[in-house]
């Protein structure tokens, strides 16, 4: 029997991927990045998480934000945070009002909804945290706050396309031992990593069926930031909350 009480029907989970426009900063951060560890005008970051806030319509205390590492470390907030959480690539809550934010420019932000029983992640997703199973951590400490992963939706945000991210043939298999759909081909006929792809493997394994993919590229889409194409640059976010 699952014994799992329904969230309260007012309240569902909400997404949104950020992209470049919008906001206040300058060249190369131009102009709605939401990093504040790119080097970028920390008054300009503020008034574009500010406007964040405000567009979401919650307090600007109600944002939660991760120093992110590349590693799977994930942690599970039930308020308002004195600042990013350290050494974190995963958010979890199940407390209505509260906005998750991953930063990426390339990684895959991933949004984890359970509306069944008012759960919801943020999660930082790149090449390293596929690799680390930083999906795994987080979809577990979700079922410690009653989501099931047959009730969960993923969303893949934008990132680098398989055809553009090209790495050494020892780093594809090194993914492919944990992610076998991740080894794709670049345009160039290289050694490639798709990101997503090997995610959505991973998502389907641990019973997760319905994953949802943004398929913008990060590097082709003039809209969207990306490190791989640009060094210095800001960041987009993909932000989640039960609202
Ligand atoms: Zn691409």
């Amino acid at each position: 029997m699952d014994t799992t009480p329904a969230a309260p029907s007012s309240v569902r989970p909400r997404r949104v991927v950020t992209d470049r426009r919008g906001g206040r900063s300058r060249a190369p951060y131009d102009s709605f990045n939401l990093g504040d560890h790119v080097g970028d005008d920390p008054g300009d970051v503020a008034a574009n998480r500010s406007r964040v806030a405000r567009e979401l319509g919650v307090g600007e205390d109600r944002l939660v934000w991760m120093n992110q590492v590349h590693g799977s470390e994930v942690a599970v907030v039930e308020g308002p945070q004195d600042g990013p959480l350290a050494g974190t690539d995963a958010l979890v809550t199940a407390t209505p009002g509260l906005v998750l934010g991953v930063l990426a420019a390339d990684c895959v932000p991933v949004l984890l909804t359970d509306p069944v029983a008012g759960v919801v992640a943020a999660v930082h997703a790149g090449r390293e945290g596929l690799r680390r199973g930083v999906l795994p951590a987080t979809l577990s400490a979700m079922a410690s706050l009653g989501a099931r992963a047959r009730h969960v939706t993923a969303l893949l945000g934008p990132a680098v396309c398989g055809a553009c991210y090209e790495v050494p043939q020892a780093m594809q298999a090194e993914v492919a031992a944990v992610a076998p759909a991740a080894a794709v081909p670049t345009r160039r006929g290289t050694a490639g990593l798709d990101l997503r792809a090997g995610l959505a493997d991973i998502l389907g394994r641990a019973g997760v069926t319905e994953v949802v993919h943004d398929p913008r590229c990060t590097v082709e889409d003039p809209q969207l930031f990306s490190h791989r194409r640009d060094g210095v640059t800001g960041r987009q976010a993909g932000l989640v909350w039960l609202g």
